[in-house]
């Protein structure tokens, strides 16, 4: 299948780790230029998304640094087209003890991070009447969480109707909206929760790997997916139905 991105010009943020590294690469093999995006630069590798590819170093909770990445990718390439949000961070504190601290730093990366580059990245896509942005929810949003914590599941259950309501609002600047909402992925995210357990209740029998979800993400990308938006879109080894 033919994505029809090549030239195209990606953020992708969490792109040092995981399922952003894995979006990252599969949007350069795609001929993208890559904006790699992560809390230190140092720890993101652009030899491997080709020769335009450029790291920003940035915290996406931050408006400040938000803006930075933004306006550093319209100086090195002159426009923006798509915008992955994979930055994530992930808890496990039951209910009761979670701190109010807890609560506020995981919203503040999973769904204000989202909001803050997803507002940001609309105005630059709306100049040239094309634009792409999927979000990263995840499973934990569908069913309360087999791993995760309230925070968590809070988050990227926002994260859902944040995906819904910018696609009413952007779709009349030829930008669709979309998000992606994984099950357990091997990823440094999930190295302490019990793989092996969810593994065995996946009707696949595994977990997924993170360029399977890059494949869907690559997919939601693209002209491909030229009249979706505002959907999700569960990757999950059949573990939960719609
Ligand atoms: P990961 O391997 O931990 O990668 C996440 C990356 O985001 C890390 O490089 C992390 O940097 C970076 N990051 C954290 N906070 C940031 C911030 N404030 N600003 C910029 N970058 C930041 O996680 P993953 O498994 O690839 O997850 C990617 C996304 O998918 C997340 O949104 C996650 O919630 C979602 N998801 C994952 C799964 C799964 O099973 N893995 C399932 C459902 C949804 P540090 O390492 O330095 O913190």
């Amino acid at each position: 299948m033919d994505l029809e991105i090549e030239g195209r010009v990606a953020v992708v943020t969490g792109a040092a780790s995981g399922i952003g590294r894995a979006t990252a690469r599969r949007l350069a093999r795609e001929g993208c230029h890559v904006v790699a995006v992560d809390l230190e630069a140092i720890t993101i590798d652009t030899d491997e998304l080709g020769e335009s590819a450029i790291a920003v170093e940035a915290d996406i909770s931050d408006p400040d640094c938000v803006r930075r990445i933004f306006s550093t990718t319209v100086t090195a390439f002159g426009r923006l087209d798509i915008l992955v949000c994979s930055a994530g961070v992930f808890e496990t504190t039951g209910p009761l003890d979670l701190s109010a601290d807890e609560w506020d730093r995981i919203h503040s990366v999973n769904l204000r991070g989202a909001f803050l580059c997803a507002q940001a990245a609309a105005p630059v896509m709306s100049r040239t009447s094309w634009g792409r942005i999927v979000l990263l929810s995840s499973m934990a949003a569908q069913t309360g969480g087999l791993a995760a914590g309230a925070a968590y599941v809070s988050a990227k259950a926002g994260v859902m109707g944040l995906t819904r309501s910018l696609a009413i609002h952007f779709g009349h600047l030829g930008i669709t909206v979309n998000c992606v909402n994984p099950g357990t992925i091997e990823t440094p995210m999930t190295a302490y929760v019990e793989r092996e357990a969810l593994a065995a209740r996946t009707p696949l029998r595994r977990n997924g790997t993170p360029e399977e979800v890059a494949d869907m993400i690559a997919v939601l990308s693209s002209e491909r997916s030229s009249f979706v938006t505002g959907a999700h879109l569960s990757i999950n080894g059949g573990l939960v139905a719609d």
